[in-house]
């Protein structure tokens, strides 16, 4: 149906050499048992580029009994209805080389996914369902090196340019989900959208919502993640398809803050993602989302603007918005409690130890870092970087000079354990309690963490009832809390 046509030898010679052993072998044994076997998609596109492939797929005349016939049932697995095979290897760098017969998707009545997944009687067919002319080249690797490329996904490769393999508008017409793939390829690879396919965006951008959330989300982290992801949340928002996928983003367009900041709230969140010194998905998240509460908590307007409390409600719109998204608890849990904290107050002659042990123990050591990033992702996001490098530099001297500090309960250097065994105390809530008082004394002073001393203590709040013990643990933590509060306000208060 389609002219097969042949890529520059050289050039396939080279992109050749860079199919790793294993995934040549797997082509290899396929042709052996007189089958057709292509890799296809993805990574043709990024060895034409000269980019290192994410994964490997291959595409095949074979059934999927063929392909567990050839491989034996130990190295394959199959257990879903797409045709796909997986295949092991050693290598964790190439990890599953994904097989998948020659195949056609017919009508998406739903919108969300394919009605039907039909085999198909010829590579060009299956070229032909692919999204993208850039991901729609297979290369045949084995005996002659051949591209076969039906809709000249090589020149626009060459042209950096995304373009819907046949009508833009029923391609997405059929699966929404591509349009967040067009921008997610524009944002990874630096392409520009054709006139036509970002028109039938434009066009057709409604359609996204009847698209699975979790396909969504996948191409969302991966835009988010990308070398260039303020581009391509500012696509979906100029396109239409914000809207739709976390709208709360919109509400701060065009919002602008106060003298400390020149740019409106949404360009703001956009630039701390663009400048979110972590590959993390869920710093960027957080660096994306640490301000999604200041439309609705702005009070005042012009340079005298304040937005108090931002942080706390921006963490709880921050955690709908990733539940709706489907995120995982992990992923959600710790951007809530990123947004939370962003806005730590710390300036190197005001700050004690202490203070510090406070902030470790609410955020926990081990998430100090990311904290750190979305700090400087703020502040290089916000055109005026007001901390100044030494500010942060010292904030990780003090945090690694803290970090031996207790700053739980488990690192106390007293346990229930001995309050029953050196005092008697018997077990229940007591104990807890008591261990309270302890660390928000230790925070406060970590040379108190001895045991001789905290035994003294501990002797000492066990004579008192429980209830009274807890009110000096909440009294110990808030009163302390309030402090910090305080100061972060007065002298951070135009945040
Ligand atoms: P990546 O580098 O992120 O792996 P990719 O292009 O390989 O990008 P995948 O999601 O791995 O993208 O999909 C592999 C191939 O399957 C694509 O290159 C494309 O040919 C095809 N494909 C994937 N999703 C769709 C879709 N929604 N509609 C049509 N074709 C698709
Ligand atoms: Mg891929």
């Amino acid at each position: 149906m389609f002219d097969s046509c042949w890529g520059h030898i050289e050039v396939s010679f080279l992109m050749i050499k860079k199919i790793p052993r294993q995934v040549l072998e797997v082509l290899g044994k396929i042709e052996k048992s007189g089958f057709e076997a292509y890799v296809v998609g993805g990574c043709v596109r990024d060895l034409i580029m000269d980019r290192l492939p994410k994964d490997w797929d291959i595409a095949t005349s074979a059934k999927p009994e063929n392909i567990v016939g050839i491989f034996g049932e130990d190295k394959t697995f199959y257990e879903n209805k797409f045709f796909t095979v997986g295949i092991k290897t050693e290598d964790p760098s190439i990890g599953i080389i994904e097989v998948t017969t020659y195949r056609t998707e017919s009508g998406y009545s739903d919108r969300r996914r394919p009605d039907e997944v039909r085999a198909a009687e010829t590579l060009e067919e299956d070229l032909g369902r692919r999204d993208f002319t850039m991901n729609a080249i297979a290369l045949g690797a084995n005996g002659e090196m051949k591209l076969t490329d039906p809709f000249d996904g090589q020149k626009d490769i060459e042209h950096k340019l995304i373009r819907t393999v046949g009508e833009a508008k029923d391609r997405f017409s059929e699966d929404a989900l591509r349009m967040m793939r067009a921008i997610r390829f524009h944002s990874e690879l630096g392409f520009e959208i054709e006139k036509e396919t970002l028109e039938a965006i434009e066009e057709h951008s409604g359609l996204i919502s009847h698209v699975a959330l979790e396909r969504i989300r996948d191409e969302f982290s991966k835009i988010v993640l990308s070398s260039n992801p303020s581009e391509g949340v500012d696509m979906m928002h100029k396109l239409g398809l914000l809207s739709y996928v976390v709208p709360e983003l919109e509400k701060g367009v065009g919002v602008k803050q106060n003298r400390h900041h020149i740019y409106t709230i949404y360009r703001h969140c956009l630039l701390s993602l663009k400048y979110c010194p972590s590959n993390k998905l869920e710093v960027r998240l957080a660096s994306l989302l640490h301000d999604i509460a200041k439309p609705q908590t702005k009070r005042g307007e012009g340079e005298f603007a304040t937005f108090y409390n931002h942080d706390h409600v921006g963490s709880k719109v921050a955690e709908s918005i990733l539940k709706r998204l489907r995120y995982s608890t992990e992923i959600v849990s710790k951007v809530k409690l990123l947004v939370d904290n962003h806005m730590f107050y710390y300036n190197p002659d005001e700050v004690s130890e202490s203070s510090v042990r406070r902030l470790v123990s609410k955020v926990g050591l081990e998430n100090m870092k990311d904290l750190l990033d979305l700090r400087i992702a703020d502040r290089l996001g916000s055109g005026t970087p007001k901390a100044k490098p030494y500010k942060l530099r010292h904030l990780e001297y003090m945090i690694d000079k803290v970090s031996q500090d207790a700053v739980s309960v488990k690192m106390l250097k007293v346990g229930g354990n001995d309050l029953m065994e050196e005092l008697g105390i018997k077990p229940g809530p007591k104990i807890g309690t008591i261990l309270d008082v302890l660390l928000a004394e230790v925070i406060e002073d970590a040379s108190k963490n001895n045991r001789e001393y905290l035994l003294e203590k501990a002797a000492m709040l066990e004579i008192e009832d429980l209830e009274k013990i807890r009110a000096m643990a909440k009294e110990k933590i808030e009163e302390k809390k309030e402090e910090d509060d305080k100061e972060i306000k007065g002298k951070h208060w135009v945040k």
